[in-house]
């Protein structure tokens, strides 16, 4: 007898994915209490890089809109689904180390770019040309350990970085971003961004996104201040590695 064999999906069943999502989304309203600050202020920011396409379908019914990928071209192609299953109500952001020459193939497709962090990345994309004519909405993303081989810029270069993307018609500064360092105190680490994002804000107005907080700092990032949370295993569950 032959008998059909289903794959599960790297994110496990429907049902677990649907759990952890839950549970997330109530440790966020959680802390958020906690934090004296409203829910509805956050944006959760799923990360599905290396699992299949159709986790982007999976949590878009279940509520998700913002979603998290940080290697192109894995990126342009579940950008291509969302667009498809979502239209304008879904948005990809990319929050990965961004090489130069592609830089404007990501700008073409990605909704958000959260890791600017050099002045090359921005030359690259002031020339920008997406077909729908918009801009892109991006980040700065701060170097909280000083070490910006992994990416991120000083924290005392990020404000004349802000002012070289006002300068651009392409670019639409919204804040900043951040990793906390394995090592940190991540309330420190995060009270920092908050600083630095005052800052910037202090001549960018629009600029009020602080994206901070993966899986195992977002309560903290959330008393800091957090607006997105960028949140993958808690979500997916274990990551494949790297396809
Ligand atoms: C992978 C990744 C995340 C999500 O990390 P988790 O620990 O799985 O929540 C967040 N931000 C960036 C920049 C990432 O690369």
């Amino acid at each position: 007898m032959m008998t059909e064999v289903t794959p599960q999906p790297s994110w496990g069943s429907r049902e677990a994915l649907a759990g952890r999502l839950a549970a997330v989304r109530a440790s966020i309203a959680e802390a958020a209490v906690d934090a004296n600050r409203d829910p509805a202020e956050l944006t959760l920011v799923a990360v599905t890089k290396f699992h299949d396409v159709d986790i982007i379908d999976a949590l878009y019914e279940l509520g998700v809109r913002d979603f998290g990928e940080n290697r192109h071209p894995e990126s342009r192609y579940k950008a291509a689904r969302l667009r498809e299953i979502a239209g304008d109500d879904g948005r990809m952001h990319f929050i990965g180390q961004l090489q130069r020459n592609k830089a404007r193939q990501v700008g073409r497709y990605a909704d958000v770019i959260e890791s600017i962090d050099r002045v090359e990345l921005v030359d690259a994309l002031s020339t920008l040309q997406r077909e729908d004519g918009r801009q892109v909405d991006v980040t700065i993303q701060l170097s909280l350990d000083g070490d910006t081989a992994r990416g991120g810029v000083l924290l005392e270069e990020a404000p004349d970085l802000a002012r070289r993307i006002l300068d651009t018609d392409t670019l639409r500064l919204r804040g900043v971003m951040a990793v906390a360092p394995i090592d940190a105190d991540p309330d420190k680490a995060f009270a920092t961004v908050r600083e630095t994002s005052e800052t910037i804000r202090s001549f960018a107005p629009d600029a009020t996104w602080c994206s901070m907080g993966m899986t195992h700092d977002f309560r903290s990032a959330i008393s800091q201040g957090a607006t997105h949370l960028r949140i993958g295993t808690a979500i997916t569950g274990m990551r494949p590695t790297a396809p």
